[in-house]
């Protein structure tokens, strides 16, 4: 049973009640139960899918013992020892890959052998071309080989019957890879979850027209479209909803019904255009927090029926702030995907960064590593919730944790890269 967010109350008093971060983070974990139906999909369908199932090997891999390297395949007992000096070996015949030498090799003799060609019986060992000569249909071998050497064996990289990949693993080019090796055309994926967006704002306009006055074009739909399809969950834009309650109320029922997530943008604070707060109250079990982040103070969360609902401030920034370290974390449990964990490496701060005690502040940063490999960081230009620049520019968030007061050039500071999770 999903745990449900906690009470609105945590509005009624204006300055101390604010939700810590991290336990905002976690109630909203808590209230997330993963998918679980699944879909068998094509191997190449199949790409940044989460396996619904443990993959079993059903062969070995390398599936026969072969060779690594061009050279001559011989019988560890041959070779010579520290007192001879060289050994001459009869060649017996060649294993090509693909076209092996099936006989039984002999004591006193080799065959020629090239790179991923099965290993003739009798034979435990490759001494590569360059160290041989041959002459004569004789072959060469001088000291300092080792038994067992430049030999693959079979199922050394993967055991018949071990887990290739585990369930909740998200398939990378690598894992398709992987998985063609063990001869798997097609796998079991989680369903993806179904998440719906949507604007909320009278000022808002699409694209394609000039604005008249007091108008801005709809960003958020496009920053959340983004940040939605490289998540890979199976994304639906549903437009720019006025700021009336009938209209609010029409829309986030009618996206609950068919949806596994809703996320609005807007209309989450308290001015007079902000009636998503009330509609919300009516629809489901929705929590209206204040947490104590910038950007990104007010936001809403919960259920309306097992559809999980994210009401997210407007501001650009804080959308994709919120994002990132809310609603993210969320869709990936959704997904059934084990999480990848978030890096945080500590960088040198290149110049001052204003931070207030009481919240934790996301800032946007790029690293820069010195000759040394140190790593130091600096702000992506002006930081206001609504400077979307500062985002579009950076490749890290910045983390002042909560306690944290201003920053002076040289003092150490946590930044998370982007290229873990944007
Ligand atoms: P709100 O929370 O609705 O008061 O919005 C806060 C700020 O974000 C206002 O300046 C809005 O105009 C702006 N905003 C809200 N939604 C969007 C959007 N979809 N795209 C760009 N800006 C927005
Ligand atoms: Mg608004």
């Amino acid at each position: 049973m999903n745990a449900r967010p906690t009470s609105p109350s945590s509005c009624q008093n204006p300055q101390d009640d604010a939700l810590p971060f991290e336990e905002a983070r976690d109630r909203i974990l808590a209230a997330v139960r993963p998918l679980e139906a699944a879909e068998r999909l094509p191997l190449r369908t199949a790409l940044g899918r989460v396996l619904a199932h443990d993959v079993v090997s059903a062969i070995d891999v390398p599936p026969y013992t072969n060779s690594a390297m061009d050279g001559y395949a011989l019988r560890a007992a041959d070779l010579p020892s520290h007192t001879t000096q060289n050994i001459s070996l009869r060649l017996a015949g060649q294993s090509l890959a693909g076209v092996g030498y099936r006989a039984e090799i002999a004591p006193g003799e080799c065959v020629r052998i090239t790179t991923g060609a099965l290993l003739p019986p009798g034979a435990d060992t490759v001494v590569i071309q360059e160290d041989v000569t041959v002459s004569e249909g004789r072959v060469t071998i001088g000291s300092g080989h080792r038994a067992g050497q430049n030999i693959r064996l079979a199922g050394e990289d993967l055991a018949r019957g071990a887990v290739a990949l585990p369930r909740g693993h998200r398939l990378n080019p690598a894992d398709l890879g992987l998985l063609a090796s063990l001869g798997c055309p097609e796998i079991d994926a989680l369903r993806r979850p179904r998440v719906a967006f949507l604007s909320t704002g009278d000022e808002l306009r699409g694209l394609g027209r000039p604005l008249g006055e007091g108008e801005i074009h709809d960003s958020n739909r496009y920053t959340l479209f983004g940040a939605l399809t490289r998540l890979g969950v199976d994304v639906h834009d549903l437009g720019v909803v006025p700021d009336r309650p009938d209209a609010l109320r029409e829309a986030f029922s009618t996206a609950a019904a068919t949806h596994d997530v809703v996320i609005s943008t807007g209309g989450v604070s308290v001015g007079d255009a902000d009636h998503t707060r009330e509609v919300l109250a009516t629809l489901g079990t929705i929590g209206f927090w204040r947490i104590a982040i910038r950007p990104g103070r007010p936001l809403a969360f919960g259920h309306i029926g097992d559809t999980l609902f994210f009401g997210l401030p407007g501001n650009p920034v804080a959308v994709m702030v919120t994002f990132y370290q809310l609603v993210q974390p969320a869709l990936v449990r959704l997904s059934g995907a084990t999480p990848n964990p978030r890096r945080q490496l500590r960088a040198r701060a290149l110049e001052p960064m204003r931070k207030r005690r009481g919240r934790t502040e996301f800032l946007r940063g790029q690293i820069e590593t010195g000759g040394d490999g140190e790593i130091g960081v600096h702000l992506t230009g002006a930081q206001g919730s609504g400077v979307l620049r500062s985002m579009s520019l950076a490749d890290c968030f910045v983390i002042l944790d909560n306690d944290r007061g201003p920053v002076d050039t040289g003092e150490w500071v946590m930044v998370e890269p982007f290229c873990d999770f944007v």
